[in-house]
């Protein structure tokens, strides 16, 4: 099957509704429901871009097993070309949700793709982990992931939690696969995804084997459960541009003994494996698109302050330049990462090339401490102007439309424009939508601390620095030292004067 359409991925979701429930209300149809339908609607209109005669030649490529037309973010590629043609898709797609929405089909499309490149590192279920990444390619299929354990008791081990299936674990294996139970959190798109990628986070010991797995199953699977959070999703579009299209849905999935077929297994009560599943180096393909999605998201934001400055003519104050200059510098850092990552990919053995995952980690690691800090710009420069806003755009059918026309307009924009604009920058800074946001890019890659210590200290090639400081150190000792030293005083004493 080809690349889907948008309204295909939707009559494809209709066909296997996932057990959603917001509240005490199971979703009867998530395409519809008011909390979740924008979502699918903005993630349809990226399937439909695949299909733009304009965007075509680097949004898709040809099948290497039927010569249809797939996603390029399938795409293994085969020079620095094809990785600048990844680039190419996923800022697509990443500026048509103005970066907000950071789990569209890419993210996971990519990941499955390293784990395409490097499946050996499966080992017995390599060939599972081939057959699923072409599966989902042809099939042109959505999925999410899910690795993090329930947030139940940090201070105990998986085998240790309350009761021995808090974490997703294996019940029993049959002739037809694996029964999993447990909990996992969070599946950010998880109610209008098509399938799932589950696997655990952290360290596990022998103990823990039944908690060490990797598989997917299909969000309809049987016994799957989606618990959303509480929706941020708003009606109006002038009042909630972003919220009102954009809220991509969390959900907590419970797995009630599910059957995961023997050829959706990808690692089996294997604690050594899951350990080191960071060496099929995923992050160098989910971190291209990550960065990328966050430069978007930072140019829309720089956007967004920039004509709010304007509009309240505070552009030409130092102090506000300045704060506007250290967005702009993230941004040229993060764009600077992306090029890096490609200008210097890694070349394996068989052609394939794969970014250079060290800017990318850069950029993780400090996008997740600039994303709050550009927030927090953007609500000191625009400070109350954030909150003077009427509550709603229906104010303009009101008695006092005229009091908002006079007072709310700004330096040379109408009150309407103002309160469009201030709106739109009051949904990221300041709205429930914009707060979810911020914890999005603060965790979305796993706890900021753990994940600067482990990939920028403990992974971090420190050969270059350490050579360096080295070379100086080992330029004079001691002894040399002394010798220079006494040296110096005898020429002193040989230049004195004689009878002096
Ligand atoms: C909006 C949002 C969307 C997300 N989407 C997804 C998704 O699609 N898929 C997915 O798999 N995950 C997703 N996540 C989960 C995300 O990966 C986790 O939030 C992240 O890994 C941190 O884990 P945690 O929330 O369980 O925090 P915890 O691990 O519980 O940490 C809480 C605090 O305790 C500290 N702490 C915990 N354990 C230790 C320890 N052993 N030693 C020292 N300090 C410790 C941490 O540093 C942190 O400050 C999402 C998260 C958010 C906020």
């Amino acid at each position: 099957m080809p690349i889907r359409t948008g309204a295909q991925y939707i009559e494809n979701l209709k066909q296997s509704m996932p057990e959603t429930w917001i509240g005490n209300e199971r979703v009867q149809d998530v395409t519809t429901h008011p909390a979740l339908a924008p979502a699918v609607r903005a993630v349809a209109r990226l399937y439909d871009l695949q299909h733009d005669p304009q965007l075509q030649e680097f949004m898709t490529y040809r099948s290497p097993s039927t010569g249809d037309l797939v996603g390029t973010s399938f795409l293994i590629p085969k020079s620095r070309d094809d990785l600048v043609k990844r680039r190419l898709m996923h800022k697509t797609w990443a500026d048509e949700t103005f970066g907000i929405m950071g789990r569209t089909t890419d993210f996971i499309s990519a990941m499955l793709t390293a784990w395409a490149i490097r499946a050996d590192f499966f080992g017995e279920y390599a060939d599972n982990v081939r057959r699923y990444y072409e599966f989902v390619r042809e099939h042109d299929l959505f999925l999410t992931h899910v690795l993090i354990n329930p947030q139940v008791d940090r201070s105990k081990s998986p085998a240790e939690q309350p009761d021995p299936f808090t974490y997703v674990g294996v019940v029993r294996e049959t002739d037809k696969g694996l029964i999993v139970r447990g909990a996992k959190m969070l599946a950010t798109a998880g109610p209008y995804a098509d399938e799932m990628l589950v696997w655990p986070f952290g360290r596990h010991t022998p103990k823990d084997a039944r908690y060490a797995i990797a598989f997917a199953v299909p969000m309809s699977a049987p016994g799957v459960r989606l618990i959303c959070r509480e929706p941020y999703t708003k009606q109006s579009v002038y009042d909630h541009p972003l919220a009102s299209q954009f809220d991509e849905m969390d959900a907590i999935v419970v797995f009630d003994d599910v059957l995961v077929p023997w050829e959706r297994v990808f690692i089996n009560q294997d604690p050594e494996r899951v350990n080191n599943i960071w060496q099929v180096n995923s992050n160098a393909f989910t971190g291209h698109q990550t960065s990328i999605r966050l430069l978007s998201k930072l140019q829309f934001m720089l956007g967004l302050t920039l004509l709010c400055a304007d509009a309240i003519q505070i552009s030409q104050f130092p102090n506000v330049q300045d704060m506007i200059g250290e967005i702009t510098t993230y941004i040229e850092l993060v764009r600077a990462g992306i090029i890096a990552s490609e200008a210097t990919a890694e070349v394996l053995p068989d052609g394939t090339y794969v970014p250079n995952v060290t800017p990318l980690l850069a950029i993780r690691n400090s996008g997740n401490r600039w994303y709050p800090r550009v927030r927090e710009i953007m609500q000191l420069l625009l400070a109350g102007g954030l909150m003077y806003q009427p509550a709603s755009v229906t104010v303009f059918d009101s008695p006092i439309a005229d009091d908002v026309r006079k007072y709310y307009r700004g330096a040379s924009i109408s009150a309407e424009e103002k309160i469009k604009l201030f709106k739109a920058a009051a949904d990221l800074a300041v709205s429930d939508f914009g707060g979810r946001h911020e914890l999005y890019e603060r965790f979305y890659a796993g706890d900021p601390f753990y994940l600067r210590i482990i990939t920028q200290y403990r992974l971090y090639d420190k050969t270059e620095a350490l050579n360096l400081a080295k070379k100086l150190l080992e330029s004079y000792d001691v002894a040399d030292t002394l010798d220079a030293l006494k040296r110096a005083e005898e020429e002193l004493v040989k230049e004195q004067p004689a009878g002096r």
